[in-house]
């Protein structure tokens, strides 16, 4: 197959000592209509490096830019009896802690850049959480919705059948995101071990996490971006001293990380008042039935119709007066607008950067509590390693083992997150970039680069 153009990011300009440019004005904010997540990162990135003792600028120059950033046009025979070409890519940031590790997204506004900027998050997140893994993303520019359950099929098996060995059980392990699930993961897996994986006679069903259970897959990952998140907020909410009991919370995105963040939030007596997809937003005062809920939009695809609830504007949505808010969708959806109008004690942020630098500080300004998406929404990276390792050695824990282990590692990277804040004076965010960094640089500074 020919259809892989790769690109080693480090060979493809000249040399520099000073990769990351200097955070612009507010930080970084939309650059004329787009929205520059990448350069976003790369200034917190810049920013935090200051708070790492013994700060090491090779480090730095090096997770700039990530290692390879592979871009991938391939056919697929579509319904119709013709073929489509699809876009995919696979940004392999950095795999000085182990193989490089991150989800797939199938969405319409995948773009190079974005999947660089999740890659790099990766990167701090398997830092953060001390996992033995490196930082990739990739996706595939299309709306997943728009196509037919076999031509998802093929577009699936089609892609990674062009990754080829460029994805590995000990190389790089991809995991569901925005527009995948379990499903597109038994595809992968059951492409990967017949391409790849037959060819080298190795068990390789470690190759992708976020199986079915019963494909290799490992109790507590559907969950595990949710749970990850609520053992946070719990953790906020002692510190806090504030009752959980009959809080109540607004959610946007209710896919995997929203539904299973209110669903949990629930058991703890938080009830979530109002949702919101890319199909609208819906207010409830009593509270929805998450259960219900998720079980509505594994049906129909949305919360569209969903009859327990009254259709609000995103404008609406935004000003609710509730306790916690829950963005669980995409990146930049709390500007300086959203931020001025959220009438809420605690940002929990589900999604992948979902505050812009500009939104971050407005609710800084305002009293407003943010749990960073590198630490909040880590549980299921956590989780995914967890699933390799009982891959790597046909084991099967319970989910009563899994859920001690998650609550363990989440309690970890919390304490040193605050810590470092504490310790500093600075933002969670940026601390959980420190601690991540810090680990990041002295692995760097012992191995050095070779040759
Ligand atoms: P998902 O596809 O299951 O759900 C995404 C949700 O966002 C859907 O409800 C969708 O309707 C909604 N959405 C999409 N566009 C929207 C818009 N413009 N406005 C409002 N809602 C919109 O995806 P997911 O896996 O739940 O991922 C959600 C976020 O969490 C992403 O940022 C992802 O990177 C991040 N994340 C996911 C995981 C995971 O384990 N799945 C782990 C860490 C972080």
């Amino acid at each position: 197959m020919n259809d892989t153009l790769k690109t080693k990011a480090a060979d493809s300009s000249a040399p520099t000592t000073s990769a990351i440019p200097s955070a612009p004005g507010s930080r970084a904010e939309p650059r004329g209509d787009r929205y520059d997540f990448f350069r976003v990162i790369q200034g917190y990135l810049k920013e935090s490096a200051g708070l790492v003792d013994q700060f090491d600028e090779d480090t730095l120059t090096i997770l700039s830019q990530p290692k390879q950033e592979i871009i991938i046009h391939f056919p697929v025979r579509l319904d119709n009896g013709r073929v489509g070409l699809f876009k995919g890519y696979r940004i392999q940031h950095n795999n000085i802690l182990g193989p490089y590790k991150g989800g797939i997204r199938y969405h319409e506004n995948v773009t190079l850049d974005d999947c660089k900027a999740l890659a790099a998050m990766m990167t701090w997140k398997c830092a953060l959480m001390n996992l033995p893994f490196g930082g990739a993303k990739g996706g595939i520019k299309f709306d997943p919705r728009s196509v037919s359950r076999g031509e998802l099929e093929r577009v699936t098996r089609r892609f990674i059948h062009a990754l080829g060995s460029n994805i590995g059980p000990a190389h790089d392990i991809p995991a569901p995101d925005v527009g995948t699930n379990a499903q597109t993961m038994a595809w992968a897996m059951d492409t990967y071990v017949n391409t790849v994986g037959y060819l080298s006679h190795t068990s390789s069903k470690g190759v992708v996490t976020g199986k079915p259970l019963a494909s290799g897959g490992t109790h507590g990952r559907a969950k595990a971006t949710g749970q990850g998140l609520v053992h946070c907020v719990r953790y906020w909410a002692e510190e806090r001293e504030f009752d959980l009991e009959g809080a109540t919370v607004i959610v946007q995105g209710f896919g995997n990380v929203g539904s299973y963040a209110a669903a949990l939030l629930s058991k703890l007596g938080a009830s979530t008042i109002a949702v919101g997809d890319h199909t609208g937003y819906l207010y409830n005062p009593e509270g929805f039935n998450p259960h219900k809920l998720q079980e509505y939009v594994k049906k129909q695809g949305s919360i569209a119709g969903y009859p327990a609830g009254e259709s609000i504007s995103r404008e609406e949505f935004f000003r609710l007066k509730a306790d916690i808010f829950v963005p669980a969708a995409l990146e930049n959806q709390v500007t300086a607008a959203e931020a001025s109008q959220l009438d809420v004690k605690l940002v929990a942020e589900g999604a992948n950067g979902p505050c812009s630098p500009e939104g971050e500080r407005i609710l800084l300004d305002r009293g407003i509590d943010i749990l960073p998406d590198v630490l909040a929404n880590s549980g299921g990276v956590t989780v995914s390693y967890y699933e390799w390792v009982q891959n790597n050695r046909s084991e099967s824990w319970t989910l009563e083992e899994v859920d001690s282990r998650l609550e363990a590692a989440m309690r970890r990277a919390y304490r040193k997150v605050m810590e470092m804040a504490r310790q500093k004076g600075c933002s969670l965010r940026l601390a959980a970039y420190a601690v991540a960094l810090a680990r990041l640089m002295t692995v760097y500074n012992e191995r050095q680069i070779w040759p």
